[in-house]
């Protein structure tokens, strides 16, 4: 049985890696009817925050990545925070050391520093050089008489680490790359390289996904897994691994944590669709069919082979991800549209207005706020009222005679329809005064909606009624 997870630390915000990470984690387990953990690592208190951990759940819940277990929904591995599971990392550590896997060193940072300059001078490696590997306990009382704190490192088996990459196919590290490591620092703290193998151990983790940042701590929890396995940690196997590709941001660079375009939360705040951006991130090293850009979950679950993930660096391009949410928008039922738009809207709208004028718009909007934008002249309310002398400043003198002409056209008219408005205005601007419609209908535009770009004009005249369009333009005059 597939049992696959999500496991970030919580640091500052959710970044678009980290959903990239969970989204591929997430369809691999639901495409082989497994289940999916949801873990949280915070190990290190001085990073770790409770606020970021709350951003994190709730993107989760917003993107729809549903866990079957781990924190929150609990379940029978549990607890699923770290930071709740410290005896259990101090179990296993003092374990391995039991067995002999594992032992104190009490090397200080000058001593390592100056014999790691040595082997470097000399073209050695430059890793732990296993000076403390065996200690007799005498030697050890003796650096503890002296007051030294030891860390526990781990023993490196010296062999070369060969495993079969989900996304990259075979990959070796030689055993001259990995040195004997450190698994829990002097104060105690355990380091990720040894909790977050114990948990996936402890948890049943089959199948790990993650990004390539982390391949060269692989070998080191392969290693881990042999030890576990002698020690009774876990179930005695050693999961698959696969490392997804980079994400690569403007310049050619790495996207990094601190651009703006990584912070995940903005994508709901700037009225991206859940779908829409999860469909974008599956393109980052994935994709459905050739030729084919637009998908749902469900199908991307159904096709989803993590062997098809293209190991090569993917490129972010926020214009693509805001084209594919724009197919999403208009993918959604009229009803969906509005119960999606109206969280964008100032509270108390009238909903049924949101929903005779949200078809002007769903076929014009990328994003949410796009279309909460070119309705806002619907409806009065501090921030979405139009101001007059805003919108009076966007216009020239031209553009004011054409409103008064425009005011003076519509004054009597009998019937207030979309028909009759436009034929009122064609009557009077086009034909009368031989205007081009963009000369003749922009002004009116900007005074009744205070902006070059809104829904259809005559359309949002009707839907905004006589009166409040009049006195809209009498304002601007
Ligand atoms: N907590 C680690 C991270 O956020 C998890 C890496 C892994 O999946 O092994 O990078």
């Amino acid at each position: 049985d597939v049992v696959a997870r999500f496991c970030p630390s919580p640091t500052g915000n959710p970044h678009v890696g980290m959903a990239r990470t969970a989204l591929f984690s997430w369809a691999f387990a639901r495409h082989h009817g497994g289940r999916f953990v949801f873990r949280i690592e915070d190990t290190d208190a001085s990073r770790d925050s409770q606020e970021s951990y709350d951003l994190l759940l709730d993107v989760m819940r917003w993107l729809g990545l549903d866990w079957d277990e781990g924190v929150e929904v609990g379940g029978p591995n549990g607890p699923y925070r770290q930071s709740q599971r410290m005896d259990v990392y101090a179990d296993v550590a003092q374990r391995l050391m039991d067995a002999g896997f594992a032992y104190k060193a009490y090397d200080t940072a000058e001593e390592l520093e100056e014999r790691r300059n040595a082997a470097r001078a000399a073209g050695r490696p430059s890793g732990y050089d296993g000076l403390h590997r065996d200690l007799t306990p005498e030697q050890q009382a003796a650096y503890e008489a002296e007051g030294r704190q030891a860390v526990i490192r781990f023993k490196m088996p010296e062999r070369d680490w060969t495993f079969d990459d989900l996304v990259r196919g075979e990959i070796t590290f030689g055993a001259e790359n990995v040195q004997d490591f450190v698994i829990v620092r002097a104060n105690g703290q355990p380091l990720y390289t040894l909790t977050n193998p114990v948990d996936d151990a402890l948890m049943g983790i089959t199948h790990v996904l993650r990004g390539e940042d982390i391949l060269s701590s692989t070998p080191r929890q392969m290693a881990l897994y042999e030890a576990f396995a002698e020690i009774g940690v876990g179930s005695g196997f050693t999961p698959r691994f696969g490392h997804l590709p980079y994400v690569m941001g403007s310049g050619n660079k790495k996207l990094s944590k601190r651009d703006p375009e990584s912070n995940l939360l903005g994508y709901r705040d700037q009225g991206f669709l859940p779908e829409g951006l999860l469909n974008y991130l599956a393109l980052l090293g994935w994709s459905i069919a050739e030729d084919r850009d637009i998908f749902s979950l469900e199908e991307m679950v159904a096709a989803f082979e993590v062997e098809r993930v293209n190991p090569n660096p993917a490129r972010f391009d926020l214009k693509k991800c805001e084209a594919i949410n724009g197919d999403h928008v208009r993918l959604l039922s009229p009803e969906e549209f509005v119960q999606r738009l109206l969280p964008y809207l100032p509270e108390g709208v009238d909903v049924d207005l949101v929903a005779q004028a949200a078809p002007l718009v769903q076929e014009r909007s990328n994003l949410l706020t796009e279309a909460a934008e070119m309705l806002a002249f619907l409806f009065a309310g501090e921030e979405f009222a139009v101001d007059p002398d805003d919108a009076a400043k966007q216009l020239n003198e031209d553009g004011l005679e054409v409103a008064k002409a425009a005011r003076e056209a519509l004054a009597g008219l009998g019937e207030w329809t979309t028909e009759s408005i436009e034929a009122a205005l064609r009557q009077a601007l086009v034909e009368e005064r031989g205007l081009k419609p963009r000369l003749a209908f922009g002004p009116v535009r900007v005074a009744v909606t205070g902006r070059r770009i809104s829904p259809p004009l005559f359309e949002s005249m009707e839907l905004l009624g006589r009166e409040a369009s009049l006195a809209r333009l009498d304002a601007v005059l």
